[in-house]
Parts: C-alpha cells; sequence; structure tokens
C-alpha cells in the first residue's frame, strides 16, 4: 500500500508532504513561503516566477 502523499514541489523539485497546489502543479510550503516572503525585486523571485509560469503554459504547445 503506497501511503505516502509526498508529492514534488515544482519548485526546489523535492518530494513534500505539506504545501500547496497551483494549475494542479504542486509548490511545497518552504518554497510557497519563500515566494511570499520573496522581494519582488529579488533574483529568486524571477526564478519562481519563470517556474510558475512553466506550469500556466500549455504542455502541448
Ligand atoms: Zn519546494
Amino acid at each position: 500500500m503506497e501511503e505516502s502523499t509526498d508529492r514534488v514541489c515544482i519548485v526546489c523539485n523535492q518530494p513534500k508532504a505539506e504545501g500547496i497546489t497551483i494549475v494542479s502543479q504542486f509548490v511545497c510550503e518552504d518554497c510557497e513561503s519563500e515566494i511570499v516572503h520573496t522581494n519582488a525585486e529579488d533574483a529568486k523571485y524571477h526564478f519562481f516566477i519563470h517556474q510558475l509560469k512553466q506550469i500556466a503554459l500549455p504542455k502541448n504547445a
């Protein structure tokens, strides 16, 4: 029986049990809180946005 609810975070690529789902893609709570606390001028913010844009795009493009 597979009881693990871990899903792979699209930002850090680590399997995590806790997090949120955005556009059917999983973002762990660590990354989600990092996104919230990241300044828009921080380079990391642009990395997050890049990752989020990827999941928003159609897969068949
Ligand atoms: Zn993560």
